[in-house]
């Protein structure tokens, strides 16, 4: 590929990664080399009005995440009223059988408790990031003029280049987009990925995930709430407003029962299965349903083409850490292009190699371990449950193994 001064790079993809990425390259300092980046979408990018409803689809942002948003401006679009900081996290593993436990989430036998100085995360809609990601985006296109946002787009065809030159992006109602650097940010099914003759490898945890919120009538004290038990993993996230967010991981069977209950048994369900630690849930947000799997690219990168966010790796929810990984992506390949050498152009695969070492390795160990936990929580042999109870609270008494896993959580 030809080296020129000017980067013409392309993201596909204007959801959470892709337009964090957009921004990122944009950027003064990232070494466009008086290049532009554009960001193509096949849905509308609307700044609409934040409802005064919380969304049902949230995030729990690590502390890295959340300093990436900063340093692209993206965070001081957030309102602080709808940001719940995450101070703590307790997990519970099989429960004892004796009545006494059922109101009693204080099971010492079969809980974990991370905390830290620190907010472990931060709870945000994923509405509202849109939003901040959106309004941050337009801002800066209009001051820098090196942004082109091209929404409502469809694609028609796609060549990429075989030796030397840049891909062509053709959109049906737009121009032909030469890059020099293409990045598919366009979500675990990534059409660009299979374009470009990526296999990745898929598997269906046969399960969905079904996400809801609720009113609580006692403080959750910022405190994210986990029960991994055989039929499913149960997560209460806090969110402002005194409500929790659930992310119920169930089997397809399990989940077809949950979705046929009305709204008063479905909360019953939900109470019961998170020990009844709140009575009085009131659901305040309608009811989602996801199919849940693993997707992993064989391969992040080729000559000017790299695969961002779920496009490379899409994980179990129960770690929630999906946009965690994406963002990480996002801000080692703006390390990568800011600091490659003046005679490497922005889609030298060198460069391109160095991004994806460094982020592969931490998609796979983490999408292995959200496999493992999961497989682990899934049986119902008695020497496994027991593990469970036991092992969670040995790991709990391991100052070393927790403040490994927060080491990680908090990246
Ligand atoms: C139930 C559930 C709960 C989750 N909870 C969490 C959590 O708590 N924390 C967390 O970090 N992660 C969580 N995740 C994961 C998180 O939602 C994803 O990791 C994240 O959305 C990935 O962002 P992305 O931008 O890579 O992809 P996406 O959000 O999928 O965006 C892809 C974009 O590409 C566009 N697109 C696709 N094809 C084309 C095309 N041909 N042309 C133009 N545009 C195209 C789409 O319209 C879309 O806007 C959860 C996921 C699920 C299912």
């Amino acid at each position: 590929m030809r080296a020129t001064l000017h980067d013409r790079i392309v993201v596909v993809g204007g959801g959470p990664i892709g337009l964090a990425m957009t921004l990122a390259l944009a950027n003064a300092e990232t070494g466009l080399r008086g290049g532009n980046v554009s960001l193509v979408e096949r849905q509308t990018l609307a700044l609409e009005r934040l409802p005064s409803l919380l969304d049902h689809r949230v995030y729990a942002l690590s502390p890295g995440s959340k300093t990436l948003l900063e340093s692209l401006g993206v965070w001081s679009h957030l309102l602080s009223a709808r940001i719940e900081p995450v101070r703590a996290m307790h997990v519970f593993g099989d429960a004892l059988q004796t009545s006494k436990q059922v109101n009693d989430c204080n099971n010492e036998r079969s809980k974990i408790e991370f905390s830290e100085g620190m907010p472990l995360a931060f709870m945000v809609e994923h509405s509202a990031l849109m939003r901040a990601l959106i309004e941050q985006l337009r801002e800066q296109a209009g001051t820098t003029g090196n942004i082109h946002m091209f929404d409502n787009a469809d694609i028609s065809g796609v060549e990429f280049a075989k030796a030397g030159g840049a891909h062509q992006l053709r959109l049906k109602a737009g121009p032909t987009l030469a890059a020099d650097l293409l990045i598919a940010a366009d979500g675990a099914s990534s059409p660009l990925r299979a374009q470009a003759g990526i296999v990745a490898e898929t598997k269906d945890y046969e399960s969905d995930g079904i996400v809801a919120n609720f009113r609580i009538e006692q403080p959750h004290g910022g405190i994210a709430r986990q029960w991994f038990a055989h039929d499913g993993v149960l997560a209460y996230l806090p969110l402002p407003d005194n409500q929790v967010s659930i992310v119920w991981s169930v089997s397809k069977t399990r989940a077809d029962e949950l979705s046929a209950l009305d709204d008063q048994a479905f909360t019953r369900a939900v109470m019961q299965a998170g020990d009844h630690v709140f009575p009085g849930m009131v659901l305040a947000s309608p009811r989602a349903r996801f199919a849940l799997r693993r997707v992993m690219a064989t391969q992040w990168v080729q000559p000017g083409f790299a695969l961002i966010g779920d496009a490379a790796h899409a994980i179990h929810p129960l770690a929630g850490q999906g946009a965690n990984l994406g963002f990480a992506d996002v801000r080692k390949l703006q390390d990568e292009m800011q600091n490659r050498s003046v005679l490497s152009h922005a889609g030298d695969l060198a460069v391109l190699r160095r991004y994806e070492r460094a982020r592969v390795e931490d998609a796979v160990i983490m999408s292995y371990v959200t496999d493992g936990l999961r497989a682990l929580y899934l049986s119902e042999s008695q020497a496994v449950t027991r593990m469970r109870r036991d092992g969670l609270k040995a790991a709990n008494e391991m100052d070393f193994a927790k403040s490994l896993v927060m080491a990680h959580a908090m990246r």
